[in-house]
């Protein structure tokens, strides 16, 4: 590797010998086409009109009233696709045919990534396998017919607690067979590099929007960016740009679940504690003697055990803050938005929301809070309204 993928003592790339040679190949392409214009071109002008890329930067007046202070909301919902998912798939798609790649491969939790990734291989011509826990193939249905329909094909993965992190393992176990034809598309900032940079990289462009949104109508920098952390991407998206600006702070948002309190919760960075999985070193959910403990999230976006690692450096340096929010907080703030502003946002997006309505009175009037709204809660509608009859209604 040209690069040592380290953040401080985090990351780093320990995966099979069988797959360093493809990681590094992987390392030189984007490191190629980073300063590539040609390449930047394609994906920009993707990113444009196939996309709808740039996504506005909203002031929320309502929000703003009950925070006290300038509330934007960066509206990635809007991005093709529902998410931010799709900045980075297209990238990594292109990545793939740069280098004469044929077949995408990708995990899937949700459903999210793998739709995002069946999305990208149409549009380019390239076939798509998705691993996915049958366990999530069978309560994701709608996200399985979906990849299908974009020509992608599903495979359930029967190994382990039959989720995302089996599935995680089970493609890294195919591509090991198939690097000669295969390109592993990852879905967040965490595995081993140069994933972590690579989809920082493909995310940044969130980031620098909003810069440049905010210089242009009020020139300044916003107080703080806040953004909800499942694996990172689109908190890392939101973030990279201000990074080098410590008047800048950065929140980040996990899923307390039923409360930090009860264990059953996914804030890695809060509750975990340093260690090895998917092939980097980060901070990660495990139990006394260091086996991996599973996430619990009603979004099951932000359920995953570990997190990125750059994200763990910039906790421990204490350059970004990490927050939660539970899934009761994060309902309340989803209908709160709807009702108040005409935005449903994700499950996952509304955790972020949720923490920033707990800050409320904490600001100056001039004060710019930006949060980061990574996607649309179409797909959340039925999940979250039975989980709102369940506790007896609407907030
Ligand atoms: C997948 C997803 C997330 C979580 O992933 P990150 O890598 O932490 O961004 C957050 N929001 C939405 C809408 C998602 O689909």
């Amino acid at each position: 590797m040209q690069l040592s993928g380290r953040f401080g003592p985090f990351g780093g790339c320990f995966v099979s010998e069988l797959l360093i040679p493809a990681l590094e190949e992987m390392e030189s392409a984007w490191l190629a086409a980073r300063e590539d214009s040609a390449f930047k071109a394609e994906l920009d002008d993707l990113l444009a009109r196939w996309a709808g890329r740039p996504t506005p930067l909203y002031r929320a007046p309502a929000l703003s009233d009950t925070i006290g202070c300038e509330v934007y909301l960066k509206r990635e919902d809007l991005l093709h696709g529902g998410a931010h998912k799709t900045n980075n798939t297209i990238g990594q798609a292109l990545l793939a045919k740069r280098m004469g790649r044929t077949q995408l491969i990708a995990e899937t939790g949700a459903g999210q990534h793998g739709v995002a990734t069946a999305m990208a291989g149409a549009l380019l011509g390239l076939n798509v396998r998705v691993f996915m826990g049958a366990k999530d193939v069978a309560r994701q249905q709608p996200n399985v017919r979906r990849m299908q329909l974009f020509g992608a094909e599903v495979i359930p993965v029967e190994s382990g607690s039959r989720s995302l992190k089996d599935a995680i393992n089970e493609t890294l176990r195919y591509w090991t067979e198939t690097v000669a034809t295969s390109f592993y598309v990852f879905g967040t900032v965490a595995g081993p590099h140069p994933y972590p940079s690579i989809v920082k990289d493909f995310q940044r462009v969130i980031g620098e929007e909003i810069r440049a949104d905010l210089q242009a109508e009020l020139g300044r920098l916003p107080t703080a960016v806040m953004a909800c952390v499942g694996g990172g991407s689109n908190a890392m998206g939101a973030f990279a740009e201000f990074v080098p600006h410590p008047e800048v702070r950065l929140i980040g948002v996990e899923p307390a679940g039923h409360g930090l309190e009860t264990g059953q919760h996914g804030a890695t960075l809060i509750a975990g504690r340093p260690g090895c999985v998917h092939g980097s070193i980060s901070y990660l959910l495990q139990d006394d003697v260091g086996q991996v403990l599973e996430a619990h999230s009603i979004s099951a976006g932000l359920d995953y055990p570990g997190v990125g690692p750059e994200h763990a450096w910039l906790k421990e340096q204490g350059r970004a803050q990490y927050v939660s929010a539970t899934d009761n907080e994060a309902l309340d703030a989803l209908s709160w938005l709807c009702r108040n502003e005409g935005i449903l946002p994700a499950l996952e997006s509304s955790h972020a929301v949720a923490a920033a309505m707990k800050t409320a009175g904490q600001w100056q009037a001039e004060d710019v809070l930006v949060i980061n709204l990574s996607g649309r809660g179409d797909k959340d509608l039925a999940h979250a309204i039975s989980a709102m009859d369940a506790r007896g209604g609407v907030a």
